[in-house]
């Protein structure tokens, strides 16, 4: 593995790739990859992906998790699942 593999594995963590995602993106095995994010300490960022457009999210400890990546993908989000949305006001809004 070099640097620029290296800088490469920490940007991508940062935008919230997975493992395989990111081994894939530079050519490097998962398990590579694993084990240099885990010995760098950029192993622990708890990542999903915003259900509406798929941008990577940042999870901040402590708080709900997101869904979304901001109020506009919610509302879109929204907008086009309307069955949701109906099945929600039904059920108290607790979907
Ligand atoms: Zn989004």
């Amino acid at each position: 593995m070099n640097d620029n593999q290296k800088q490469q594995i920490r940007h991508l963590r940062q935008l919230g790739l997975g493992y395989t995602k990111i081994a894939g993106t530079i050519g490097l095995s998962v398990n590579t990859v694993k084990s240099y994010c885990q010995r760098n300490n950029l192993g622990a960022i708890p990542v999903g992906v915003c259900d509406y457009c798929g941008a990577g999210l940042r999870h901040t400890p402590g708080a709900k998790k997101r869904r979304f990546c901001s109020d506009k993908c919610r509302s879109r989000w929204w907008a086009t699942h309307p069955v949701y949305a109906d099945a929600g006001r039904r059920l108290g809004g607790r979907v």
